[in-house]
């Protein structure tokens, strides 16, 4: 297997996977996607909110907020030693106190971990207004997407590699052999196509892959994380099947 990295800007990523069924992509993109923990907030006390939202839409919005992850000091509350009742291994806590007049953003929440904190702080929760308070404590856990998308990673997409068949311009594209020319030969390829100036095939075992994530982790390591949890959950596949 090869894999070829073309594109990398702010939290996108672009590669072409080399050796790969789409039976395994599409697993490594549905497990990169939702099997791989992030934190969230998932409990919200509220002390104050005089806000115009009620409790319910405000919890939801900061369960929403992309949080940093660390993975390493961090624990599933169901695979916690606490047995899933919450402690500093497994949980993180956020404040927050406003007054209006004033926008309240996720920059405002005020984290127990610094390594645990918004991805962005520009975020609108609520808009205050004179004499209008918020006050709440929430807690953030680790959770997989596939329970909440809040705990997603990101989006991934793939399609499969064109090679050039036929057509009066297929001879003006050459395949690039490394990462340099591969975005520039891919975007000319599907402006052509669309002209109807070439034919193109896919390549059944090659995939030109799209991924963003929303900044919890990096790309490389929900990249491994997936790999490894793909791995374990074939080995616990195959136990059961024995
Ligand atoms: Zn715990």
């Amino acid at each position: 297997m090869k894999i070829t990295v073309f594109e990398k800007e702010g939290n996108t990523i672009k590669f072409v996977i080399d050796g790969i069924s789409e039976g395994l992509m599409n697993s490594l993109r549905r497990i990169s996607m939702v099997g791989v923990p992030t934190m969230a907030i998932e409990e919200v006390a509220f002390t104050k909110n005089s806000s115009v939202l009620y409790d319910e839409i405000i919890a939801h919005r900061l369960g929403l907020i992309p949080l940093t992850t660390d993975l390493k000091s961090y624990n599933l509350p169901n695979e916690c030693k606490c047995g899933g009742k919450g402690c500093a291994l497994c949980q993180v806590k956020f404040k927050l106190s406003a007054k209006g007049p004033k926008v309240v953003y996720s920059g405002d929440l005020k984290t127990s971990d610094p390594k645990v904190k918004p991805v962005y702080d520009k975020i609108p929760i609520v808009k205050l207004l004179e004499g209008q308070e918020l006050k709440l404590t929430a807690t953030a856990v680790l959770g997989y997407g596939r329970e909440h998308s809040k705990w997603s990673t990101g989006l991934m997409t793939y399609y499969y590699f064109p090679k050039v068949v036929s057509g009066k311009k297929a001879s003006e594209l050459k395949e690039p052999k490394d990462a340099k020319g591969l975005k520039e030969y891919l975007e000319k390829v599907k402006k052509l196509e669309n002209l109807g100036e070439i034919e193109t095939e896919p390549v059944e075992d090659k995939f030109v892959v799209g991924f963003e994530s929303w900044g919890q982790l990096d790309h490389k390591t929900i990249l491994l994380k997936a790999v490894s949890n793909l791995s374990k959950r074939l080995k616990a596949f195959d136990k059961a099947l024995k």
